[in-house]
């Protein structure tokens, strides 16, 4: 019943997009407002048709969901939604990404939902700067988030950074140090075009992962590289005497499609077959007209036999390729 697709890789993981609303206006991610079509509600697939679908995903072989969007944190229900996610037979691993603003308050119950892992997204130390990227004064919301979910006891939080030349690229450094005083991973990833962000010219922005593994003091080298201990897209390493790790994620640099496992569900019920593949199955009208378990499935396997071999994002970095903002597909 595995998924298999064209080159011969295993599909276990779905990463489902709950909304594409979100409480943060980060600019490498949200177009600017007069370009920024918000679903309505009717829009979006209803907690009903999620679970159908995530259903027949995890009985053909998904054994890892990740909950994502937009802000998951902001959509009314999640929870809840969770707790019967995760009581979904043969579902082995579900996970959040969130930017943090409501996780302080919200980490304990998610825990009891049976959200086993939480990535949280953390782009500064600077409160300043936090406004500046991110358009909300929020930065303590988020590091209280960060904190909580560690006291509740998800091990190890994870941490996202986004790496943007001159907009925080100063703080590689202190926020790679953060792992000295915590057993959080920290995981700097390679800014990705997308045309709508708002944020300026992509290639000022960009930084490549080598460039980023330099500033990190104390960092030994000959573990950078397809050395580094692989744990899904990111490569690990410790830095000497830290309670946490250090990654990378470079999409663009080292782009990881060969072991890619991953399929994406959008608010709006398209699956995608890769994060920069506008080739997109819409499941919205099979699940809204009495689609079958067995129909849905089908569905999948369609996805899965279109996934394509890899990106070709850097061929030129072409901001162009990507017709959907982040936001709106679930990073
Ligand atoms: N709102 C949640 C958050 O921020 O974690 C979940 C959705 S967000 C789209 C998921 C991840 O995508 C975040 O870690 C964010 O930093 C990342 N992201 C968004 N736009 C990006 C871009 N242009 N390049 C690289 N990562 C990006
Ligand atoms: Fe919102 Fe996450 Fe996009 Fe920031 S990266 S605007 S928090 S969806």
């Amino acid at each position: 019943m595995a998924l298999i697709d064209s080159f011969r890789r295993r599909i276990d993981y779905l990463r489902i997009s709950i909304t594409d609303h979100c409480n943060l206006n980060c600019g490498y991610c949200m177009p600017v407002f007069s370009d920024r079509p918000h679903l309505d509600h009717s829009e979006i697939l209803s907690y009903e048709e999620l679970l159908r679908l995530a259903e027949a995903a995890v009985g053909t072989g998904i054994s890892k969901i990740r909950i994502t969007g937009g802000e998951p944190l902001v959509r009314k229900g999640m929870v809840e939604f969770c707790h019967m996610l995760g009581s979904l037979p043969g579902l082995e691993n579900l996970a959040l990404t969130t930017n943090g603003v409501h996780l302080a308050k919200m980490a304990h119950s998610l825990k009891t939902a049976g959200v086993k892992r939480v990535n949280v997204s953390l782009d500064t130390l600077k409160r300043d700067r936090f406004e500046a990227i991110a358009g909300r004064d929020k930065l303590d919301d988020v590091l209280h988030g960060i904190r909580e979910a560690d006291a509740v006891g998800f091990h190890p939080v994870k941490i996202n950074v986004v790496v943007m030349r001159d907009v925080n690229d100063d703080e590689i450094a202190q926020l790679a140090a953060l792992t000295y005083q915590h057993a959080w991973h920290v995981r700097f990833i390679e800014l990705m075009p997308f045309q709508h962000a708002r944020f300026g010219d992509y290639r000022d922005l960009y930084m490549p992962i080598g460039t980023i593994i330099k500033r990190i003091p104390h960092i030994n080298k000959a573990h950078v590289g397809p050395a580094l201990a692989t744990n899904g897209p990111a490569r690990m390493c410790t830095l000497p005497g830290a309670k946490g790790k250090i990654g990378f994620i470079a999409p663009m640099s080292w782009h990881f499609c060969g072991s890619c496992n991953r399929l994406r569900l959008t608010a709006d019920g398209k699956i995608r077959t890769c994060l920069f593949s506008e080739t997109e199955i819409d499941v919205k009208r099979p699940l809204r007209t009495g689609a079958t378990k067995h129909e849905l499935v089908e569905l999948l396997r369609d996805a899965v036999k279109a996934k394509p071999r890899r990106h070709h994002l850097s061929r030129g970095l072409r901001p162009d390729l990507v017709q959907r903002a982040m936001h709106a597909i679930g990073g």
